[in-house]
Order: C-alpha cells, then sequence, then structure tokens
C-alpha cells in the first residue's frame, strides 16, 4: 500500500456568480485568489482558486461560477459541507465577522469537543469553520483578516451517504482510521495538520445530492507523483474505475466516482500554483495551461468580465 494520504488538496464546488464568489471567499473569508483560469473541460467558465497566502496543498476552495446556474440539493452522494481551520481563539471573532457581513450563518455548536461554525456562502454552499487551538500557523493570506485569526486551510468534508460502508473501507485504505462518533456522523482521520478530517453521515432517508450551484462537484487528496500510480491501483482493488493520470497544470490528477457517489481525485501535491506565475502576483490575471494559450483570445471574449477590486485581487 502506497504512503498514507495526509488530507485534502483542494476541494471544488459549483457556483453562479463569479464577482459575488471571489468578494465572498476574498473579502468576507479572507481567503487569497490564487490562481484564475478556467474550467479545463468547459472553457466558457471560469475556475477560480482560493487559498492561504501560497496557495499550499489542504488550503485550496475551488469553484466552477457558472453565471447561470441553476441551485443544486445538497444530499446524499455529496460532500455536504466544507470545514475550514480557525485557531482556537476565533470563534469570538469569527462569529462577529460573519454577522457584520450579513453572512448566513448559525450559532456555533459542539462537536467531538471542537466549537464549530456553520454558514453559507451565498450559493447556500454549507461551509463550517472547526476551532482548534492545535490549529497551525501555516501561511495566511494577507488582507482582510488579521494573520492571528485567519483561516489556515481546511479541517475537512462531511460526506453524505446512504450507505457509508465501502466509503469507510476505502478511507481506511487511504489512511483514515475512525477515531469517533456521534450519531450518524463516524469521524476518519488521517496524519497531515491541514485537511485530515473526513466525517461520513450515514443516512437512507436524506434527500439525494442533485449537481447545480452551491454543491461540492469534487473532493481531491494529496499524493505525490511517485505514488499516484500506485493509488490508481488502489481504486481498481476496489472495484472503482479511475480515470487516467490527467495533467491539470498545477498538478496531476486521477478522479473516481466512489461507490457512495462522491468524487474523489487523487492531486498531486507538486508542481503547485507557483508553476505559471510569481508567488507575488497570483491570481492577477487569467492563466491558461500552454495547451489552451492559443484560444486565448476567444477564451477571454466567452468569459463573464472579472474586474476585481484591490482589495479583491491583493
Ligand atoms: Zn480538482
Amino acid at each position: 500500500m502506497p504512503e498514507a494520504i495526509p488530507g485534502l488538496h483542494h476541494v471544488t464546488a459549483v457556483g453562479s456568480d463569479p464577482v459575488r464568489n471571489a468578494a465572498f471567499y476574498t473579502e468576507t473569508l479572507g481567503l487569497r485568489l490564487v490562481k484564475r483560469s478556467v474550467n479545463q473541460d468547459d472553457v466558457s467558465v471560469y475556475h477560480l482558486f482560493y487559498g492561504d497566502h501560497g496557495g499550499s496543498p489542504g488550503t485550496s476552495m475551488t469553484f466552477f461560477p457558472y453565471p447561470d446556474a441553476a441551485p443544486g440539493q445538497v444530499g446524499t452522494g455529496q460532500a455536504s459541507a466544507v470545514a475550514f481551520l480557525i485557531p482556537g481563539d476565533s470563534v469570538d471573532y469569527w462569529v462577529d465577522r460573519l454577522a457584520a457581513e450579513g453572512v448566513d450563518a448559525d450559532d456555533p455548536v459542539e462537536r467531538f469537543g471542537d466549537v464549530v461554525i456553520p454558514f453559507r456562502d451565498p450559493d447556500g454552499l454549507p461551509l463550517e469553520l472547526v476551532a482548534r487551538a492545535d490549529a497551525p500557523a501555516g501561511d495566511p493570506p494577507e488582507g482582510p483578516v488579521p494573520a492571528e485569526h485567519a483561516v489556515r486551510g481546511f479541517f475537512g468534508v462531511t460526506l453524505s451517504l446512504s450507505d457509508a460502508e465501502r466509503t469507510a473501507t476505502l478511507l481506511e485504505a487511504m489512511g483514515f482510521e475512525e477515531s469517533g462518533s456521534e450519531g450518524r456522523r463516524v469521524r476518519y482521520e488521517s496524519h497531515g495538520d491541514l485537511g485530515y478530517a473526513v466525517d461520513l453521515v450515514a443516512d437512507p432517508s436524506a434527500p439525494q445530492g442533485r449537481p447545480g450551484a452551491g454543491t461540492v462537484h469534487h473532493v481531491a487528496f494529496q499524493v505525490t507523483e511517485e505514488t499516484q500510480p500506485e493509488w490508481r491501483q488502489v481504486l481498481m482493488d476496489h472495484g472503482l474505475r479511475p480515470t487516467e493520470i490527467i495533467d491539470r497544470k498545477w498538478f496531476e490528477s486521477v478522479y473516481a466516482r466512489t461507490t457512495g457517489g462522491v468524487l474523489f481525485e487523487y492531486a498531486t501535491t507538486e508542481p503547485g500554483y507557483t508553476v505559471d506565475e510569481d508567488l507575488a502576483n497570483l491570481g492577477e490575471r487569467l492563466v491558461l495551461p500552454e495547451w489552451l494559450e492559443g484560444r486565448r483570445d476567444e477564451i477571454e471574449a466567452g468569459l463573464p468580465a472579472l474586474e476585481l477590486d484591490e482589495a479583491v485581487s491583493r
């Protein structure tokens, strides 16, 4: 078995208005727009990446913002919540900030001993802030949120399933170990310091998820270039049908639809978001992989305007 997977690499969701999406993730949540590109499978749509200062693995939340996307339904067969890690003493700061920014947020709850603030993005995507004293210092983005309170990256995801058994078996093969349960929620944790928690919630009576704005498209885990072919084999050994290795420019990827319905990706930590832009200028202009560069004029003409002010493109 290849070396255990430390945690998430990125999470990709479907949004609608790209300007509103960028404003929420950069101004309200204080993440950095680290990459501005297009959906490589539909170049009429942006692919926007928000992360820490350097876009480190385990920090990037990415979106396909289809301007006229119909709302989806969050439900089984999906990642039904995405959780970000904040420092343990930042709960009051974030409760106040979300309220001041008019964010659709719930009162904090306690889960596995941690304070969790549930909230939704402008498309209704369920998000959480999980406060932990052991949150790593990390590489916080510069911006509207002081570094001491900044989002550090992912804590993890919740997967909503009608039957969790085979997804649990796959997670265990990936190096995640069951660490506890609360009601229907069973937690699996790996060894990384970001994106290390995957909660499985099995509820056969829950509504079936339906893709659309405000839903997660796929969940990507960190692998290395050396182990990626071995993970492909592990997926096949679990009866799944992984894709070939696909070059995504900033990482190489293998995708597999899991038995529970959630699309998993196995993305390499290298070369990363600085392969085609300087660290200082990440996300400022539209970047295209070289195989799309010849179509730049046509692609730019087909994209909605995304003029972000200084605060957003910082
Ligand atoms: Zn991905």
